[in-house]
Parts: structure tokens; sequence; C-alpha cells
């Protein structure tokens, strides 16, 4: 009997992204997998009475990207607050409307919490003020978070219902900003933020986030997302997704190691259960631990071995010491676990590299493909020592488009040059999956992989250009590097014979386009395993 495909896309130009530069006109899918590939006349023959036809309308289709590490529950619950980043309401007068509106919607006595807020960026350089608040929301309690995290602008109801008298003194370690007449101004600062009552997040209140979230990973093109900071929260919820059917990507999980960060930290329970990496099935699985040496560049915090630019002594912090790394790093080698580390400046690498060095990785051959994560300032030294181990650099190159101007500002032009080293990677066999660090800056991949040619900021600022990518290259950064980083590389990262037809059909063909046009490129429709999950255009239902 004929073997005919489920589906044919047709009349497209389809990057395989096997290798560079070639294309074809069609493939054929058939149970989710490629069954062939190729010219029309050669994948015609496996039409059948009921195949599907996709005609691509000359437009590119590519492999669906692969996000290395992301946060995609902190991205989903974000999607529940009102965003009041200055690019999304740049003056008073649209933050008043849009939490009119939550008004509208919302029950006496519910709380409205936003945040994203920046008073510089806005026109006029002005926020909204708590009478402001009041006067708009006189029965609904109002929480604004600033962007920066330690500050927050509230309303008098959000006083009252957190039972907090309005000649309340400082809480310890923060305090109620007050005008000269001793009046709240609504401003609270630092950890007067934690005495007010705001919504703690449920597991269906997070589940009816990931919905949301998920809609735009998926206009993104990403069909396989790693989440790299999975807690009990994150685990319960992708498992209730995937029982309820309700989960439609591929979910890689990184388990979070230890306590830090207001994140619980689970070696000792993961050990104690003993669930080691591959535990899952091919769509939900662990793919590790994670543990964390040092900070943000954005911070200031990352372990840098020069003073951040316009400091005298401020080589940022590390958050353990080498010992205790050490022995985290052995015992989840012993446990068949494989380790994702976050390490930016030179010597958090440098812990890393002999945390690996002292667990001796290389005497355990089927844990293998261990990861440094962000790894953007690493030494030649680093670099050499990460060959010879075979330990893959997580490489967080859509910072340099969304928070480019901060490195630029804390780093300095010199140091930017060999941040983020993708030629250098490239040179030593070092495998470097992009990401985006979702939330911590903006998670479409096309940003990334833009920045991975231009090397330029978003605000148009051009670094210096030595480690720069290729559009292949750096396209390959988000498929089949990301698909090696997951084990993955046989059943995902490009479209060939035998491999999960998730694949993008987008806007541009990313081969044809000028260079600064790369982060305009459109998600036109998103396939997962063969099925459409995306179309532009389709709205989401919550
Ligand atoms: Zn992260």
């Amino acid at each position: 009997m004929m073997l005919y495909a489920d589906l044919i896309v047709t009349n497209a130009r389809v990057y395989s992204m096997e290798v560079e530069g070639e294309h074809t006109e069609s493939f054929a899918i058939k149970d989710g997998r490629i069954l062939a590939i190729g010219a029309y006349v050669k994948i015609d023959e496996l039409k059948g009475p009921d195949t599907a036809i996709y005609d691509a309308d000359s437009k590119a289709v590519l492999p669906a990207f692969i996000e290395s590490h992301a946060h995609p529950l902190d991205f989903a619950k974000k999607q529940l607050e009102l965003d009041l980043r200055p690019r999304m309401t740049p003056n008073r007068e649209a933050i008043i409307q849009a939490i009119k509106q939550e008004v509208a919607k919302k029950q006496k006595g519910e709380w409205i919490i936003g945040a994203g807020w920046d008073e510089n960026l806005m026109e006029g350089k002005r926020f909204v003020t708590m009478a402001d608040l009041d006067e708009i929301a006189p029965e609904h309690p109002v929480f604004l978070l600033r962007t920066c995290v330690h500050n927050a602008m509230v309303n008098t109801k959000a006083f009252e219902l957190s039972e907090i008298a309005l000649d309340a003194n400082d809480p310890e370690g923060g305090s109620f900003e007050r005008d000269e007449s001793g009046t709240l101004t609504g401003y609270v600062m630092e950890d007067a933020m934690s005495v007010f009552k705001t919504p703690t997040y449920s597991i269906e209140d997070t589940k009816r986030a990931w919905k949301i979230a998920e809609e735009i990973f998926l206009s993104w093109g990403i069909a396989t997302i790693n989440d790299m900071a999975t807690g009990k929260e994150e685990f319960k919820v992708y498992q209730q997704l995937q029982k309820e059917n309700r989960l439609r990507l591929n979910v890689g999980m990184w388990l979070w190691g230890r306590t830090q960060m207001s994140r619980t930290g689970l070696q000792e329970e993961i050990t104690t259960l003993g669930i080691e990496s591959g535990f899952g099935n091919e769509q939900l699985n662990v793919q590790g631990i994670k543990f964390m040496i040092d900070g943000s560049v954005g911070g200031k915090t990352a372990a840098v071995a020069e003073p951040f630019e316009g400091t005298a002594n401020n080589y940022g912090i590390v958050y353990l010491k080498q010992s205790e790394l050490n022995d985290r790093f052995k015992k989840a080698i012993q446990n068949n676990l494989r380790i994702s580390v976050h390490a930016i400046g030179e010597r958090a690498l440098e812990m890393a590299l002999q945390a690996f060095e002292y667990a001796e990785i290389q005497k355990y051959p089927h844990i293998e493909r261990h990861r440094i994560e962000h790894a953007i300032l690493p030494t030649e030294d680093h670099l050499k020592r990460m060959q010879k181990l075979s330990i893959i650099a997580g490489s967080s190159i859509g910072f340099l488009y969304s928070i480019g101007d901060g490195y630029v500002n804390n780093l300095g032009h010199e140091r930017v040059k060999r941040a983020f080293p993708h030629q250098k990677f490239k040179a030593y066999g070092i495998v470097a999956p992009g990401n985006s660090d979702l939330p911590v800056t903006e998670g479409n991949p096309f940003l990334g992989v833009y920045t991975a040619v231009t090397r330029t900021t978003s605000s148009g600022t051009k670094t210096d250009r030595s480690e720069s990518l290729s559009v292949y290259d750096a396209l390959c950064a988000y498929m089949i590097d990301a698909a090696y980083g997951n084990f993955d590389e046989h059943k995902r990262g490009t479209l060939t014979v035998g491999k999960k037809a998730d694949f993008m059909v987008v806007s541009h063909d990313p081969f044809v386009v000028q260079e600064e046009q790369l982060k305009d490129i459109q998600v036109i429709a998103t396939y997962v395993e063969g099925v459409e999950q995306y179309r532009v255009g389709e709205e989401v239902k919550v």
C-alpha cells in the first residue's frame, strides 16, 4: 500500500538548515514527522485522497525555533498584570486609561497589579500620583511596580485592604514616602512593598497565564522552550498542563538546585527521590539541574575581572563559595544529572570551570553536555577548558539587543568587543545555542538572530563586529545548536526526513532581506509535529 502524506507544504522556499545556502520547494509530513523533502514533482507522488496541501505563497519555511534558556512561567504571570513599560504606556494619560479599563473589568476590592513603569522614559517624566489612583480607583487596591522592582506606587485602598494605617511607621528595610506635610505620596520603597497583601498566583492562575504566553511563544516561531529555573510550582504546572492536554510546546526543565533569588533549591529533594536527566517524555522532560554563581551586568553584580565602568572597585558578586559549588557539582554528577550553571563574568566562569574539573565530569561520559549559562566574558583559557570538557555555552546573545546599551555603559566598548564571543565559540568547536532569558529580555528569537549578525542594540548602538555570525550560523544557534543542547539533534533543529515536523513560515526570507530587517521578520504560521498551532491574525481566547 502506498504511504500517503498527511500534509504537503509546497510553493515554498524550504530551508532544511542542514547545509548553508541550500533550499528546496516542498516537503511532506506523515504522523508528525518529515516523510520527504525536495522538488515538488517528487513530493507530489505522496499526495493521497486525504492529504492536505499548504501553499506557502513563495514564503520561506524554516525549522521552528528552540529557546535554550527562558523562564516561561515568569513571563506567563506577567501577562496577568498591566504592562506599564514606557513603550506600552508612554505618558500619564495612557496609564490612567489602562487603570480605568481594569477598574471597569474587576470587582470592587480586587487588586489591580501593574509593572514596568519608568518615569524617566515617559513623556514629561511624570508618573501617576496616589491622588490620581484614588480618584480613578477608589474601590480597587492598586499596586504598580516600578521597572527597577525596588519601588512601587500604591493607592489608599491598597493601604486599607492590607491593614496598614495611613500613619504607620516605616517597616524595617523600607519606607512609605511622605511629603513635607507628612502625607503619604503612595510611593513605597524596598521592603515596605512586602507588607502589601497583593494576591499570589494559584496553580490555576498560572495555567491560565500559560495559555496566553504559549500563544506568544508560538507567534515567535518557538516550538521548544527550556525552563531554566523549574521549582516545585513550575513542575506541577507543566505536569498538569500536559495531563490536561493543554501543553502545545515542548518544554525542557532545569530543576533549581540551591535556594537563592527567592527560589527554593531542590537538590536535596531531587537526590533523595533519584530524579535523573532524561526523566519524562518527548514533550516534557527533566534536562538537568541549574545553579547560579554571579549576578548581572545591568545590575553591576556579575563577577568581572576588572571593575565596572565608572567604579573604582566594583567587581560584582558571587553567591556561593567554590567549595560549596564543587560539592554540589559532584553530587549532581553522581546522581546522573546534567549541570547548567549561570556564570557571566570572568571570575564566575573560572569558578564554574574549577567546579566541573573538581567533579571530574570526563569520568561520567553518559552524563555529558553540561552547560555554562550566559557565558558572556570567557577568557581564552576558559574557552580552551570548555572545549576540553565539551561544555555548551548557553549564549544569551539576545541581551546584546534588548539591554546592550547597559552592557556598553557598564562594561565599556572594549569589553563588549569580547562579550558573547560567538566566532571564538565556533573556532573552539563549543556549541553555543542562543537565548533571551525571557522575561529578562524580549523573547522574539529574530531579535537575537539580528544582534548575533549585526552586534547592534535596540537603540541602534553599533558595537564591534569581530564576533558577529553569518545569518546561517545565527539561525542555527536557535535551531540545531539548541537541539543539541537538549539531546534533541536527531529529533529537531533541521527539516530532515524522520525528524519532527516542527517548522515556521515567515514573512521575509532571512537569507534575502537586508540585515537591518532581520529583526522585523514576522512569523506567519508555526507547526509543531505537523499540526498548525499558530496562524497570524487569529485571536487567542482565554
Ligand atoms: Zn535565566
